[in-house]
């Protein structure tokens, strides 16, 4: 046999071997469309080698030949470290965010009190929106639950349950130190918050520009002064559920975010106390709402992923698809760093996100400066706004985000090629669109009663 044409018929069995593999992936993972249309491309492939080999001589050898070669140009151009990653930029003075300015405290404002009347006197820009938008049932307002009344009861369990969690964000220190080194104390709170049930947990030092400036939720007097002196703060995030995500904008999707805020406020909670029990100061800080920190911006330093344009970090395992959890405290620790996975520049060529926002909520264009950080800003009143009117947390920018995809091999030998070059970013991004398409699909969720 010519060696043109062995390795031309090697650069098929490759091509037809891939396509395979990621239809018997697209079958286990129930998507259909992707199951479908890679099983076409082995039907294709395979057609085309036939055809290829009826061919004789020399013809045969040239076509064989020409097949190889585009096949090693392609596999160059995949994984050739081309991309020059860009990180999140910190590109100016970074202000302490008032608590009182973020949109659910904003909406926890009840009309006519003197809190209500202090905000609107002090930030008098918001309050047409906002007013706005206080005429649309609240988020699981009685009004939504004809839509769905079992899992919209559901969520609304798992949020008051929040709310009893509330005060047991801090307590009593030990007076007896336990004397463990910096990377031995890492080593055992990074086991002990995954053995809980964490999915990705990070350690970075307690930047103060990302602690709150005043209480706007939670227990805590409104307004009061935030002072939290802690050295480290450590990240975690919790997987949530694909098909519970792709119900989006569903009433799954809420059930699944206040699952895994109770599941994070469990650990953070169980972790802020075992570190007291060693003699060391630590606050867990929880949904519902008892944070004093910015989670996600702590969770970019630790190393749990980057930001991406629809406003979220994103991680390199399971993308936007996570919820967050926080501890915050004195014991020593050692650092992580953040990473740099390429997200900046594939959200910098896709806009899936932004193109399937409902409230076009998430910017198309380029990055602008928002407190000092480079960054697509989202449009936070209009997205909130669509929230009201679903009754649930929307998610549909998370839902179909090709970062989403499931942790398994496949998906991760993909995310790992594109974070090095900027023709599989390219690629990946098409072929999301031409596997799974443009749009949301919606998937039966663990809980489609
Ligand atoms: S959908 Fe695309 S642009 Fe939006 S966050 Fe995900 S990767 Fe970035
Ligand atoms: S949650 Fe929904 S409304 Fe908000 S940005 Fe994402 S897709 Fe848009």
């Amino acid at each position: 046999m010519n060696v043109w044409t062995v390795l031309g018929e090697f650069s098929f069995l490759a091509l037809i071997c891939f396509f395979l593999v990621f239809s018997l992936y697209s079958l286990i993972e129930r998507e259909k469309k992707a199951f479908w249309r890679s099983a076409l491309f082995v039907v294709g492939l395979a057609s085309i080698n036939f055809v290829f080999r009826l061919i004789t001589l020399p013809l045969k050898a040239w076509l064989f030949g020409a097949i190889f070669i585009l096949f090693t140009l392609f596999l160059i151009l995949l994984f050739f470290p081309s991309l020059k990653r860009h990180s999140v930029e910190v590109s100016g003075e970074q202000k302490k965010v008032d608590e009182r300015d973020v949109i659910f405290a904003r909406f926890d404002l009840v009309e006519g009190t003197r809190d209500y009347e202090e905000y609107y006197k002090r930030r008098p820009e918001l309050k047409k929106t906002d007013g706005e938008i206080r005429k649309i049932p609240d988020i699981l307002a009685p009004s939504h639950f004809g839509k769905n009344p079992a899992l919209f009861s559901l969520a609304q369990v798992e949020f008051d349950f929040l709310e009893h969690q509330l005060t047991q964000v801090q307590g009593e220190v030990f007076p007896e130190r336990t004397r463990y080194s910096a990377s031995e104390n890492t080593r055992m709170i990074k086991s002990i918050i995954k053995y809980l049930g964490s999915d990705l947990c990070g350690v970075c030092f307690l930047d103060q520009a990302y602690v709150y400036s005043h209480v706007g939720r939670g227990p805590d007097p409104y307004g009061k002064k935030i002072v939290l002196n802690h050295e480290y703060a450590i990240s975690f995030a919790l997987e949530m559920d694909l098909g519970m995500v792709a119900s989006a904008p569903g009433a799954p999707v809420i059930v699944e975010t206040a699952k895994k805020y109770v599941e994070a406020a469990k650990i953070s909670i169980m972790v802020a106390s075992f570190i007291r029990r060693m003699g060391y100061s630590a606050r867990a800080h929880i949904a519902g709402s008892n944070y004093q920190a910015m989670l996600p911006p702590l969770a970019w330093k630790g190393g749990l992923g980057e930001l991406g344009r629809l406003g979220i970090l994103i991680t390199g395992t399971y993308g936007p698809r996570i919820r967050l959890g926080l501890v915050t405290t004195d014991l020593p620790l050692v650092p992580d760093s953040p990473e740099k996975l390429g997200v900046q520049d594939f959200c910098q060529k896709c806009q899936k996100c932004a193109r399937n926002c409902p409230a076009q909520a998430i910017p198309y264009g380029d990055k602008s400066e928002e407190n000092g950080v480079l960054k697509w800003v989202l449009n936070r009143e209009e997205c909130y706004r669509f929230w009201r009117k679903a009754g649930t947390d929307c998610a549909i920018c998370v839902s179909v985000c090709p970062y989403s995809k499931p942790d398994n091999s496949f998906h991760t030998l993909i995310r790992r090629v594109s974070e090095r070059s900027s023709f599989a970013q390219s690629l990946s991004i098409r072929a999301d669109d031409l596997f799974y398409g443009r749009s949301l699909h919606r998937k039966k969720s663990l809980l489609d009663i």
